[in-house]
This record gives C-alpha cells, structure tokens and sequence, in this order.
C-alpha cells in the first residue's frame, strides 16, 4: 500500500478535496470552485494517469466508454443528501433529463452531542420540492442506515420503491409501524436484473455485505454508467454462496465502461481484507463444543441473517434447541424463514416460554441487543428484568457483533452488568465471533481496478474514511482531477466534457424527537446541551410598570446547578442586582418586556458567570403588572 506517496499526488494534482468539513460556508464554496475547475481542465498528471490505465483509451474523455455516448448526450446530476461525512442517513439522488431516482433513505443514530433526539434523518427539502420529477426509491440493501427514513420520506410523498425482497421485506417494518404502507408501492428485483426506472435503465448487481441480498447498482445513463457500489465486501466463500459480481462489473468496465464509481468508504481506513463471514462459523462451533453444559444467548444483528444461520447451525449441530428473544428478531426470523434465506427445521425450534424446560447444555437464544440499546432483550437480561428467563451464574453470552462507534459506552455497560451476574461474556474483543461487512482497502482497490472509472466519488463514511478512500484511488493511479470528495448536500454534474460540482441542496440534519419530525435545530440541541451540562438559573420578578417599581423580591430558582460555597449569600446577591438592574431599566423609561429580559439576564449571568466561573442556562421570567 503506498499511501504516503498516494497522499503526496493527490496534493500534487491540486486537489481541493480535502477542504475543511463545511455546509456550505464561503470559505467552502471558494474551496469547492477550485475543485471544480480542476475537474474540468485534467492536467498533465491526470493524463499519465489514464495512459497507466492502460484502457487503450485515447479519446479525450480518457476511457473506452465515451465511446458508447452519444456525442452532446444530457448531462447526469447526482445530488448527495447523506452518508458523505457520517455513518448514516444514506440518500442519494440520479438526475436524468429532469427525472430524479433516490438510492436509499437511511436514517442515522444521534451522537452523543444530541440529547434526546431520536433518529437523524437526511434532510428531505430537495426532495419535497420535486416530488413530482421523483420516478422511485431504490433500497440497495436492508440495513436501516438505508432503509430507516424511507417511513419518514412517504409522509411527504407516495412513491415506487425496489429493493430485493428481503430488503423490502425489511424495509417494510418501520413503514408499516407507521402507516405509510398504502404510500409505498413495493416493487421487488432480482439479482442480475436490468429494469427501465423513469429515465434510465437501473441494473442490480449482487454483493456481499452482513445482510443478504444487497446490491451494488448500475445507472445505465446518456454519461454513461454510474456504478454505486452500495455496502460492500468481497467475501469469496460467502454463506449462500452469492458472490460479489466481479465478473459483471468487469464487463460493463469493459464495455461500455464505468463513467464513475461511488464507493463505500467505511473501511477505507482499514489494510487488507476484510475475513469471510464463514469464517466467523467456525469461530463459533469451537466456542459451543468447549462449553457443552451451558446454556447460550448470541446476540447479533436482527437483519444478518447469515450471522443468524451460522450461531443455529452451530446450536442444533450439538444437539441444542433454538429460541428467539426480541421482537426484530422474531420478525427477521419468520421473515427469512419465509423467504427461504434461513433454513431450521421447526422441530428445532422452541417457545422462549419454554427453555427452562430444557437442560442448559441443550438451549441456545438468539437474541437482540448487540448494540447495548437500553430497552433490548440484552440489556434487560442484564439487568435482570427480563419476563421470560432469567440468566444464571453457568449462563454465557455471545455477543456476536461489533459495537458501532457510538454505541461502545452502552455495550460495556450491559458486559459488566453481565459480569455482576456471573455470566461468561464472549466478544469480538476476546474471541473471532464477528467481522465486518464492509470492504478494506484490499477489496476495495481490487474494486477499482476491475472497473476501472473514470472518475471516483468515496461515499458511505465519515470525512476520514472518504479521504483515506481518495489516497487509496490515488494508489491505483485514479488520482487529482479524477476524484472528487463530497459532502452531504454537495452536488455534481457529469457531461462529456468530465467531472464537475453543480452547487449545494440543502443537506444538514433532520431531528426526530419522539413524534416530532424537523421541529429541533441546533438551537434547541444547543439548549439541552447547556442544560445537561451547566443546568439552570432562574430569575422570577414581578414588575409594576405604572409605579415603575419592581414588586417584593425576585425568586432565584436553579435546577441542575450546584455551587456550593456560600450559595445562599449568592443567591442574596442575586436578587438584588436583578432588582437593581430592573429599577435601572425602569426609570431611565425602558420597560418594555423584551430590555425587561435583557438587563434581568445579563445581571444574573454577570454575578454567576464571575463568582463560579461557571455558564448555567440564565432564565428570566420578568411579570409585569
Ligand atoms: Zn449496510
Ligand atoms: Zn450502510
């Protein structure tokens, strides 16, 4: 791997890409013009670049499938709405003469700096407002960071949505929770299969990822093919035995060829290749064989349904029966039953009622959990609240997953709660119980050098990964003018003459708060987060504007705020310089409610702001009489 020299010609070729994270800040967009301008006019190192491609290309647009185009062809816009900058909130859009097809809707968790909020949404304003040119939704894959918001998005508008079936399947759920089914027209495809969606043909083209049947797609355009290759990994002995495509994207790289790839980038960061899913079977027959007296809970992804099959054919090759803890489980289950993607025969499977009834060593449950959600079947088993079964001291769990980044603090509480019961915990920390469904660095330029693009955009990371995936490019020789680092909201426009930024849609965050969809900013979050951290101080005073006096004393009220050396002689203090500077505001003739507030405000935060050096919410509540 040669990323330092990579890094150095991306730098070289004047790439603006690693401008610093912005939503569309001047500085930014000056940022994005140079970017842009070196996408239009490729220079010297672009050119040696291409002839490395060894593609044979010699036409201007530097690969054999500009060819294929029609000369003066429409141009392509791809609008980017999120995933570029988080693990999340995956949304694209492909404009096609004036028809926009949307590559998954996802939802993202909220960090830690975002108390109380629910979900992250993308933010749908692009959307909304062209409704009427949206031809349909395209689902790549089942996992909620794709599907999630596709329930909040069906409120604003009806609309066709494809996906293979389980993905669907899985998509489903949330919108029927929600009521949005009669919105949603579900039209499900199969591997390998080319349909005509609105303005362009769409091909679906099987990949390897931790849920089955997910898909890279193929937008057959008038610039040529757009190849996205959704979440990823190039696992050779899968546990269905569904590969990776290589072979069709390698034909579609060689004829037409792929005008641009969108690329996973969340393990761009990572050397190497990422483990076969069969490994992880293995990984767990040995872990059951050792502890043949006990009972087993395996917690895992509801929706990795190969995880799943793996921990039930371990459990009923050694003679236990399985039960299923968690309603995502127990839907997944029936689910994939019914779809024939997971095979147990139903003697083997029992009532989570009935597993005291069975020996310890004779019991295995899947169960939910594995990200340490508090209201789980995991977390309650902790902690001990479960209504089914309880855990005993014999007991192990298998958390047969990898915290994602967010969620390590939860997962470790519920470990140690585990510990404090005396249950033997094993994880992808002690024992090869999990492995990622993304693509490393080895998979992911082996992806790039069997389609050969002509120009690359990293999606599906945070900033570090997509620039860790644009030094990767440079090392195989797709670098400077021919890669562009984009954010959520950014746009680009491709035409025959390359590459280009096309402007900002709206691309920021959309809150949900319980029922509550977009009615939180950051104004709101700001709030909550001084309040979590600093709490509140409160000035309550009556005022009589026509005596132009204040009235008694004002209350002093705090919540969350603690300052415990002479309190009580502050809080004196407190209420005389809110009353002082109300008598001040008074009589010099400003009594309005609006200056009320401000001198109330200013004169508490003053006093407490120099005696604690701390910053609590100040509140006034001014009554005027
Ligand atoms: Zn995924
Ligand atoms: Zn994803």
């Amino acid at each position: 791997m040669t990323v330092a020299k990579a890094s150095a010609s991306a730098k070289a070729s004047g790439s603006a890409k690693t401008s610093g994270r912005s939503k569309g800040g001047a500085g930014a967009k000056t940022a994005r013009a140079t970017a842009s301008s070196g996408a239009r006019t490729p220079g010297a190192t672009t050119k040696a670049a291409r002839s490395r491609k060894g593609s044979g290309a010699t036409s201007p647009g530097g690969s054999s499938s500009s060819g294929a185009r029609a000369a003066g062809a429409s141009s392509v816009r791809v609008v980017f709405l999120g995933g570029l900058g988080e693990i999340g909130r995956n949304c694209a859009c492909i404009e096609v003469d004036g028809r926009i097809l949307v590559l998954d809707v996802g939802i993202m968790f909220p960090d830690p700096d975002m108390p109380g909020v629910d979900l992250v949404l993308p933010d749908f304003t692009y959307l909304r407002e062209n409704a009427d040119r949206v031809d349909g939704v395209i689902l790549t894959h089942g996992h909620e960071d794709h599907t999630g918001g596709l329930a909040y998005l069906l409120r604003d508008f009806p609309v066709d949505v494809y996906g293979s079936e389980l993905t669907l399947g899985l998509a489903r759920s949330r919108v029927d929770e929600a009521g949005m089914a009669s919105r949603a027209n579900f039209i499900p495809v199969r591997d390998h299969e080319r349909r005509r969606i609105g303005p362009c043909d769409v091909e679906f083209i099987p990949v390897t990822h931790s849920v089955p049947h997910a898909f890279a797609t193929a937008f057959h355009t008038p610039q040529g093919i757009i190849l996205h290759s959704g979440d990823f990994k190039i696992d050779l002995h899968p546990v269905d035995g569904r590969r990776t495509d290589l072979a069709r994207m390698g034909a579609l790289a060689s004829d037409p060829g792929i005008r641009l790839l969108l690329v996973d980038s969340t393990n761009a960061e990572e050397p190497g290749f990422t483990a076969s899913e069969s490994s992880v079977g293995a990984s767990l027959e040995k872990i059951f064989l050792a502890r043949p007296d006990r009972r087993f809970v395996v917690t895992c992804f509801a929706s990795h349904i190969h995880r799943v099959q793996q921990v039930v054919d371990a459990a009923i090759g050694q003679g236990r029966v399985v039960a299923t803890l968690g309603r995502s489980m127990q839907k997944n289950f029936a689910l994939a039953r019914k779809l024939d993607l997971l095979h147990i025969a139903d003697s083997a499977l029992v009532d989570i009622e009935d597993v005291d009834n069975y020996p310890p060593g004779r019991v295995c449950v899947v169960s939910t959990g594995s990200q340490g959600e508090p209201m789980s079947a995991l977390s309650r088993l902790a902690t001990g609240e479960n209504r089914f079964f309880k855990l005993h001291p014999d007991d192990v769990v298998l958390i047969s997953a990898h915290p994602i980044p967010g969620n390590e603090w939860s997962v470790g509480r519920v470990i140690d709660s585990l510990h404090r019961l005396g249950v033997e915990v094993i994880h992808s920390g002690v024992e090869n119980v999990h492995v990622s469904g993304h693509a490393k660095q080895g998979e992911l330029a082996m992806l790039m050098s069997v389609t050969q693009p002509e120009f690359l955009i990293p999606v599906h990371g945070e900033y570090r990964h997509m620039a860790n995936q644009v030094r990767l490019a440079a090392s195989m020789d797709i670098d400077g003018e021919r890669v562009l680092l984009c954010e959520d909201g950014d746009a680009v426009r491709l035409d025959d003459s390359g590459l280009h930024r096309d402007g900002n849609e709206p691309g920021g965050y959309l809150f949900v708060d319980g029922s509550s969809v977009g009615d939180i900013g950051h104004g709101v979050l700001r709030d909550r987060m001084v309040l979590a951290e600093e709490g509140v101080v409160m000035a309550v005073a009556t005022v009589d504007l026509k005596q132009g006096e204040v009235v008694g004393t004002p209350q002093i009220v705090t919540r969350g705020w603690a300052y415990d050396q002479d309190t009580d002689a502050l809080l004196d203090e407190a209420r005389t310089q809110v009353t002082r500077a109300l008598e001040q505001a008074l009589s010099s003739g400003n009594s309005d409610h609006e200056t009320l507030n401000r001198v109330a405000r200013k004169a508490l935060g003053k006093l407490v702001g120099e005696r604690t050096r701390q910053r609590p919410m100040i509140v006034p509540v001014i009554v005027t009489v």
